[in-house]
């Protein structure tokens, strides 16, 4: 058996593995780099360019960091990816006007795949992308687990996960977090808690967090019903969640949340209309006391908003990574907020593992050799009495 990182094992995103056999060859994530402005598609023989080589490509989870590459794929190479994830990523981009990926087959969590002599396992976790998977691959008398980006600190039990994984051959796994300063993660419900704490009397509320994020999307909507609030969605989120439905906090099937139109394009408010009785316009929203997901595109509704009610009291819960801080739109927008009288509290947690859940991870699948990738630290994994490929981004064994 042969594994190549093709891209993505000294730094994070981008990530692009392989892995073969004498018969068979498979791609797991075909991944975009992260804050690259000019992207050119890497010159794989057999994945992007000349005769197609590899019988499949897996995708762990639908971030750009994974998934941005699918639509150049040689046509005859088969895709697979979680349900739930195609149709948010088909959504995102016919919403943005954006090409889509070409339709997936899709897998379920531990409904095992076979293609050629390769069988592959997608184990559901938790990431903050929905629908994320790693993957337990068996090729020639080996086990891998790949376990594309996780964390133990959302909703969804790290512990239970833990008890389906068996030992293996190769661990590949992401270390996001291992470059920065070491803290354990905060959980979803410790922010739910404090977001509950900090709205107190406060009115209006807004969370500024990614509306691909469905986990904090939850945590958001549960510290405003705590708190009586009615959840405000923009179209774009309203969008995403109604797709998941299900337990997640949409306009369509729950009762206290509701959905609101920045624009005035005719393409939007047909969607709006889809939405009944659960659209919501500036007059009534100001009538209410509400909590509303907001971007910093919709600036200039807000503003208007701001004409009808007061935000003197109002609190915005910073939502996403501190780096983003430093983009202009962000920074504008939240200096917009700022001007209004809103007073802006940071209520964030990582998506990714911290350095006990890895730990955890590899003490369960105690493997012979471990792959790290996603990385920007690689370094740490030599403290464990295991081969760590650090050096070469190929391994033959
Ligand atoms: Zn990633
Ligand atoms: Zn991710």
């Amino acid at each position: 058996m042969r594994i190549k990182i093709h891209r993505g094992q000294d730094q994070i995103g981008g990530s692009i593995i392989e892995i073969s056999d004498n018969q068979t060859s498979i791609i797991f994530d075909v991944g975009l780099e992260l804050d690259n402005d000019e992207q050119d598609i890497p010159q794989i023989e057999g994945l992007f360019i000349g005769e197609p080589k590899y019988s499949a490509v897996f995708i762990s989870h639908y971030h750009a960091d994974h998934l941005g590459l699918a639509q150049y794929l040689l046509p005859s190479i088969d895709l697979f990816m979680g349900e739930k994830s195609f149709l948010v990523n088909r959504f995102v981009n016919e919403y943005m006007h954006k090409a889509s990926v070409p339709n997936p087959s899709v897998f379920t969590s531990e409904s095992t795949v076979n293609v050629g002599d390769i069988s592959i396992t997608p184990l559901l976790c938790d990431h903050s992308a929905f629908d994320s998977y790693m993957f337990l691959i068996k090729c020639d008398g080996k086990t891998v687990l790949y376990t594309g980006d996780y964390r133990a600190n959302g909703r969804k039990s790290f512990s239970a996960l833990l008890k389906r994984l068996p030992e293996v051959d190769v661990l590949i796994t992401e270390g996001t977090t291992l470059s920065r300063e070491y803290t354990q993660n905060k959980k979803e419900e410790d922010l739910e808690r404090l977001a509950v704490e900090n709205i107190g009397n406060n009115s209006p509320i807004f969370f500024l967090q990614a509306a691909t994020n469905i986990d904090r999307i939850v945590t958001a909507y549960k510290a405003s019903r705590k708190s009586e609030l009615l959840f405000l969605e923009d179209l774009y989120m309203a969008g995403i969640t109604s797709i998941i439905g299900g337990s997640i906090p949409n306009p369509k099937t729950f009762k206290y949340v509701k959905v609101f139109m920045t624009g005035n394009s005719d393409e939007r408010y047909n969607q709006l209309l889809e939405y009944g009785d659960k659209r919501i316009g500036r007059k009534e929203i100001s009538q209410n006391r509400f909590a509303m997901c907001v971007r910093p595109s919709i600036k200039n509704y807000l503003n208007k908003l701001s004409e009808e009610i007061s935000f003197d009291s109002g609190v915005l819960f910073y939502s996403m990574w501190s780096g983003y801080k430093e983009k202009k739109d962000v920074m504008k927008f939240l200096d917009f907020m700022k001007s209004k009288g809103v007073k802006i509290i940071t209520l964030h947690t990582s998506g990714h593992a911290d350095a006990e859940t890895i730990k955890k991870l590899i003490n369960k699948t105690s493997p012979k050799w471990i792959l790290p990738v996603h990385t920007e630290n690689a370094a740490w994994f030599k403290t464990f009495n295991i081969n760590v490929l650090i050096n070469s981004d190929s391994l033959n064994i």
